[in-house]
């Protein structure tokens, strides 16, 4: 079988995935486990294990979504190692994701504290982001914007331990621009850490995966979350992403030092690739 895709002028890019994103956050987190089989959760466990975060450091989690990685990585810190002092900054283009997040935080030991922060922010241009302050309760049919006024805060050159970012590069429009920021932003032995989808390099196991993710996922986003079009965009925006070794060449052009083939390691290194699939 053959594939066609129609490339999508990077103007309009950022348009389309804020509404992908917007039509898909209430029902974000059902719809990953339905359609990865729940088995995001034992890639984000395994990422944030790799990293064993501790010792009181500032991360940032970029495109963090709803906060799957952000509460996990407080979760392993507090829990492995005793370590209240971590503290994550959730940062997403999408004021709704933003407005997910934060419903969840509501249910932990986080919210209200120094260890949890939102920005609203492009991961392409960190020196532009917000905050979000902790947003009130908002009814289904409120008539209240989604966001009151908010507050410039950049993000600073060498400010952050560790910079995640989970399933979101593949969405941004300029790869090479997010890579930048996320060096500007890191502390010298920072490290910076992505977990997305790779290509799958078998090619009988290739052939599986898209029929399974071409015949399966767009009906199941119709059925489950009633978008279609939002699951189609998030196939082929699998399929145009780098190889894992034009990855790998495009974090080192960034500046970073690559330990080894693209894998999970340790914090201290300076930079760091996990890939899936
Ligand atoms: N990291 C979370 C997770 O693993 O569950 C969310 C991943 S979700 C597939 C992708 C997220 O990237 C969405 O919340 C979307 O709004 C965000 N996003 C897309 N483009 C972005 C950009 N240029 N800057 C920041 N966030 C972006």
């Amino acid at each position: 079988t053959h594939f066609g895709f129609k490339t999508i002028p990077s103007s309009e890019k950022e348009t389309l995935v804020g509404s992908v994103f917007s039509s898909v956050a209430s029902k974000y987190d059902v719809m990953n486990d339905a359609m990865s089989l729940g088995i995001h959760r034992l890639w984000k466990d395994h990422f944030v294990q790799k990293l064993d975060p501790r010792g009181g450091i500032k991360v940032l989690d970029v495109a963090g979504g709803t906060g799957d990685i952000a509460l996990r990585i407080l979760d392993h810190a507090r829990t492995a190692h005793y370590d209240r002092e971590t503290s994550v900054t959730v940062l997403d283009i999408n004021p709704s994701m933003l407005v997910e997040g934060q419903k969840r935080f509501k249910q932990s030991m986080y919210w209200n504290t120094p260890q949890v922060s939102f920005q609203l922010g492009n991961a392409e241009n960190l020196a532009a982001t917000m905050d979000v302050p902790p947003l009130p309760a908002r009814g289904p049919n409120s008539k209240q914007p989604l966001l009151p006024q908010l507050e410039s805060k950049p993000i600073a050159d060498q400010s952050i331990d560790l910079y995640t970012i989970a399933f979101g590069i593949r969405n941004c429009t300029h790869i090479d621009r997010v890579l930048q920021e996320a060096y500007r932003v890191l502390k010298p032995g920072g490290v910076f850490a992505c977990l997305e989808f790779g290509k799958v390099t078998v090619p009988l196991l290739a052939q599986i995966y898209r029929q399974y993710s071409f015949n399966f996922i767009p009906p199941l986003g119709q059925l489950l979350a009633g978008d279609r079009e939002s699951y189609q965009y998030l196939i082929e925006s699998i399929e145009r992403f780098p190889t894992q070794p034009n990855f790998a060449r495009m974090i080192r052009d960034a500046g970073f030092h690559l330990p080894g083939s693209p894998a999970a390691t340790s914090l201290g290194f300076p930079a760091i690739q996990s890939s899936l699939l």
